[in-house]
């Protein structure tokens, strides 16, 4: 039982009731996405046996590709969209994401890219400011890219501005192996992109603990992957408060292994979920195919578990009032008209391992159903 003002707001919550019937109408919070790239786009033949030729691949696309960021941008939020997702953690490297977001009436932090091996502390300031210049709190953010792409003063920086940031760390091994003896695929990437600095050399630990020694770890950092944690790196993740996103799609696409999700929730981790770009992901910006291949991937979760994973903590990953129906938010929900089960721990098993499409969205504005069930 909900009950919501006329602006949108919601006002009470009664007891779920569940149902003796054997399908239900379900309301469920809006996805969020907690990791996207909403101004990528599918690669032709895109490679996927190895990272760094995939990397090849988009960058070689980001410099032919001259048209059309915005209504990329804003095609993919309407697929997004259109699969329930309400809210978005989003790499920005366009600068365009946020106004996107705004436009199409849903919400998310626009982490904004900043890149560069070879900057130092001056540049690095200067940088960090222009990439925040004139962003509002809600949607404010920092993606320093990876460990491969910034270098420690970039890094800092950005810790400095004490923005909100998103870094991808510890995706793959090849990542592992740059920063502990600064060979394979990523150094000759880098070299052949002529961004290797004079002088650099490995620092020789593992991405997690390079993060650790510029102080880019804490609540305030969203790593993204943590696909191969080194020895000790899970302690020094979940000690330090950082949530983590995992993308199941991209996971399938580069035929990689279970990320560490059920180790990562054992030490009282913030996980959430996130799809990555359409570049690394078949199944598109869709949500509720993530929550479905996590439970592939790791079929010991529970399906609250996993539900939360794409909602909840996914709100508390990005610092926003999102992915939760509570009374004095704004409702943002997805109806279900039909689900086949009685139960609540039914319905949600269904819902998060048969990827059905919501039938209705509810946003703020919108009127949703009296005596809805809410799980
Ligand atoms: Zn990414």
């Amino acid at each position: 039982m909900l009950e919501v003002d006329a602006s949108g707001v919601v006002v009470e919550i009664g007891s779920g009731s569940g149902s003796a019937d054997d399908h239900a109408e379900v309301l469920i919070p809006g996805l969020v996405n907690a990791h996207s790239h909403l101004d990528l786009e599918a690669i032709e033949g895109a490679p996927r046996a190895e990272f760094t030729a995939w990397l090849r691949a988009v960058i070689a696309q980001r410099r032919t590709s001259d048209a059309g960021q915005r209504t990329l941008i804003e095609r993919n939020l309407s697929a997004a969209i259109a699969t329930g997702t309400l809210a978005f953690g989003d790499i920005d490297g366009t600068g365009a994401t946020a106004e996107a977001m705004l436009v199409a009436g849903v919400a998310g932090r626009a982490y904004r890219e900043v890149l560069g091996l070879a900057v130092d502390e001056t540049r690095a300031e200067a940088l960090v400011g222009e990439a925040r210049g004139g962003r509002a709190v809600e949607v404010d953010g920092l993606s320093p890219h990876a460990p491969y792409s910034v270098s420690p003063a970039l890094l800092r920086a950005a810790v400095r501005s004490n923005a909100r940031l998103a870094i991808h760390l510890a995706e793959t091994e090849e990542e592992v192996r740059f920063l502990r003896d600064g060979t394979g695929p990523l150094a000759s990437l880098l070299a052949d992109l002529g961004v290797l600095p004079d002088g650099w050399a490995p620092p020789r630990c593992s991405p997690v603990a390079w993060a650790r020694a510029q102080g880019a770890l804490g609540p305030r950092v969203l790593l993204v992957h943590l696909q191969h944690p080194c020895s000790g790196d899970l302690d020094l993740v979940a000690s330090s408060g950082s949530p983590v996103v995992v993308c199941p799609g991209t996971v399938r696409w580069f035929d990689r292994g279970v990320p560490p999700v059920e180790e990562l929730c054992r030490r009282g981790v913030c996980v959430c979920l996130g799809t990555d770009s359409v570049a690394s992901n078949e199944g598109g910006l869709d949500m509720m195919a993530e929550m479905a291949s996590l439970r592939r991937l790791c079929p010991s979760l529970l399906p609250t578990a996993v539900l939360t994973m794409a909602t909840a903590r996914g709100g508390e990953a990005l610092g926003l009032p999102v992915g939760r129906i509570m009374v004095g938010c704004r409702l943002d929900a997805l109806a279900f008209d039909d689900v086949p089960a009685g139960t609540t721990e039914g319905a949600t098993d269904w819902l998060t391992a048969a990827a059905p499409s919501p039938d209705r969205l509810v946003t703020g504005g919108n009127p949703c159903s009296p005596n809805v069930p809410t799980l």
